[in-house]
């Protein structure tokens, strides 16, 4: 049996909304694989009677494709669909029966009215949290539009693929058998991908906003929905809707719930802001503030919004290390997620740069996978509390190198090496391996304020305890602030106090 019992009583309720028939085409061998993927789809077929299984040869051998009676859907499965993918086999098996998926109905014509043909392949890992959001969407596609098709792959099943296609992070997505996009994206992104995002026209019309709040992670859904529930005109623009948690796989510190994931508290802020009267311009990034008589903020698009309040959450990202090789061979070696990409480093050897609580806990994770792990820390001594180096040095495979300044990642097509200078000693050393993993803190995302809204020489804007600048009306709030410490619970807050000190603002003015 390849699914446990409390799985196989969870499944046995998602198949139950099954609408129609629906027939698995498998192409199998006699590996082990194929015999794993055999048993689950005949796990499957016995579970409902809706579901049929056919032999077939597809183009890759372990696979499965998942059709409606008489109808290719395009949606394949190749390798064994468990751990995170789970969820991606069941939605496909309810989406190709009939269940609409849960997908707006302007982003369900988006995809129906795509013209051309598009030939998706994803390469994941099942350890991969950010692989399934990019797998279902993809699946949707397949299933909304008969001109798409998408192939979901395991590379641990197709290793051989895998190198010889120069996969190194998950997941990578190929367009017709060109590289296509790595990474986490949503639906909404991959459409604008293949060039179907508002332009700006699309903004002119908006009247301006009583509050405009830029970001929307934890600090920018918090503070759109405080303006929004004193009932003023709210806006909110975002990038990326739901921030670095996307990136997050446990959260045990969200205070009233004991566990989460970042996908999944990303999805239940964006569901509570969309309750609210909150007009939510996703995947839209502002590049300058100006206060006139109102203030305005212009998006890259070239539209310009307008509000009477604005405020600033536009959080951080991963800080990158700015040595030659980091850029060039960013997924090709270079990586900035352990979770997701180091699968990919089975059996090499690999180096984490940066020595604090992440880096540590990145060494401690890919000691596990990866045959050695050379640790890099800057600073004499790591940074990382004592019970997770404790950890760290009673594992046989890592290396720690300290006073160690990383010169340069050095590679061909994919990197070959890392180059660093002894600090102590001045003596510049080579080592030789397939990966560089960056955990080397974060920045803020403030380098558009330049010139208008006062920051420290972190970068951080400077707020007071209301949450205001030193600009009237522009409020700031969550990691893109000088708050002491960075949290999602702490940026909640502060979204909250920055709204209502906006307004209290609005109120006086
Ligand atoms: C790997 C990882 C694990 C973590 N684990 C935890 C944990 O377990 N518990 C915990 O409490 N915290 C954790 N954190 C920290 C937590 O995620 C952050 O403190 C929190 O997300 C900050 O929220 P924020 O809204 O201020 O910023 P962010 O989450 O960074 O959101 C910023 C938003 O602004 C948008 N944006 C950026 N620039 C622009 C622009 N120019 N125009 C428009 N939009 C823009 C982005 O797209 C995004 O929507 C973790 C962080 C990481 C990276």
């Amino acid at each position: 049996m390849i699914l446990d019992a409390e799985i196989k009583a969870q499944l046995a309720q998602y198949l139950q909304l099954m609408e129609n028939d629906i027939v698995l085409k498998v192409s199998a061998g006699d590996d082990e694989v194929s015999r794993d993927m055999l048993a689950l789809v005949d796990e499957l077929a016995t579970m409902s009677s809706k579901i049929k299984v056919e032999k077939t040869t597809l183009e890759r051998t372990p696979s499965f494709s998942v059709n409606r009676i008489g109808e290719e859907t395009g949606v394949v499965f190749a390798g064994v669909p468990l751990g995170h993918e789970f969820t991606s086999l069941v939605l496909a098996l309810l989406q190709v029966s009939g269940r609409p998926p849960k997908v707006d109905q302007a982003v369900i014509e988006q995809i129906k009215n795509l013209k051309g043909t598009y030939r998706f392949e994803t390469y994941v890992s099942l350890t991969c949290h950010n692989c399934p959001d990019v797998v279902q969407a993809l699946n949707v596609m397949s299933v909304l539009n008969p001109n798409v098709s998408h192939t979901m792959i395991d590379g641990a099943a197709f290793k051989e693929e895998v190198e010889r296609k120069d996969v190194m992070a998950v997941p990578t997505v190929f367009l017709n058998g060109e590289p296509f996009a790595s990474g986490r994206m949503s639906l909404e992104e991959i459409l604008a991908k293949l060039g179907s995002t508002p332009d700006a026209s699309t903004f002119e019309e908006k009247d301006p906003f009583d509050v405009l709040v830029i970001g929307g992670g934890p600090a920018g859904a918090t503070a759109a929905i405080y303006a929004a529930r004193k009932g003023i005109r709210t806006g909110i623009v975002a990038e990326r809707f739901g921030g670095q948690i996307l990136d997050t796989l446990g959260i045990e510190n969200f205070i009233s719930v004991k566990y989460t994931e970042g996908p999944k508290l990303a999805a239940s802020l964006e569901e509570h802001v969309k309750h609210y009267n909150v007009d939510i311009m996703n995947l839209q990034r502002a590049k300058r503030l100006e206060k006139k008589d109102l203030i305005e903020v212009e998006l890259e698009n070239g539209a310009i919004l307008k509000s009477k309040a604005v405020i600033i959450a536009t959080g951080a990202r991963w800080r990158n290390l700015g040595v030659p090789g980091e850029a060039e061979f960013k997924n090709k070696g270079v990586a900035y997620c352990p979770h997701c990409d180091g699968p990919l480093f089975e059996g090499k050897h690999v180096a984490v740069i940066g020595g604090g609580n992440s880096g540590v806990e990145a060494a401690i994770d890919l000691a596990g996978i990866a045959k050695h792990v050379t640790v890099l820390e800057f600073a004499p001594e790591l940074k990382a509390d004592a019970v997770l180096q404790d950890r760290l040095y009673s594992l046989p495979n890592v290396t720690v190198i300290k006073n160690a300044q990383t010169k340069e990642i050095t590679g061909t097509d994919k990197v070959n090496g890392i180059t660093y200078i002894d600090r102590a000693t001045g003596e510049e050393h080579h080592i030789e391996l397939q990966g560089v993993f960056v955990q080397i803190g974060l920045v803020p995302n403030t380098e558009w304020l330049e010139g208008t809204v006062e920051r420290n020489r972190f970068g951080e804007i400077i707020v007071d305890k209301r949450g205001a600048t030193n600009v009237p009306g522009v409020f700031a709030a969550g990691d893109c602030t000088d708050s002491a410490y960075k949290q999602i619970i702490i940026s909640m807050g502060s979204g909250a106090t920055a709204s209502l000190g906006a307004f209290d603002y609005l109120i006086r003015n």
